[in-house]
């Protein structure tokens, strides 16, 4: 088994990547996938408070 970040062959303990380093870049790029979504889209269009 294979790291699938570096390639580099994975280690038991952090399986399937080689390190901890690499689980946790991949823990943290896709959090960053989820913090992507824009969430800032509803308040506009809403003004109509004459
Ligand atoms: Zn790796």
């Amino acid at each position: 088994m294979k790291c699938p970040l570096c390639q580099a062959p994975a280690s038991q303990e952090d399986r399937p990547f080689c390190s901890k380093l690499c689980k946790d870049r991949d823990l943290l790029s896709w959090i960053n996938e989820d913090y992507k979504i824009p969430v800032k889209d509803e308040e506009q269009g809403d003004k109509k408070d004459d």
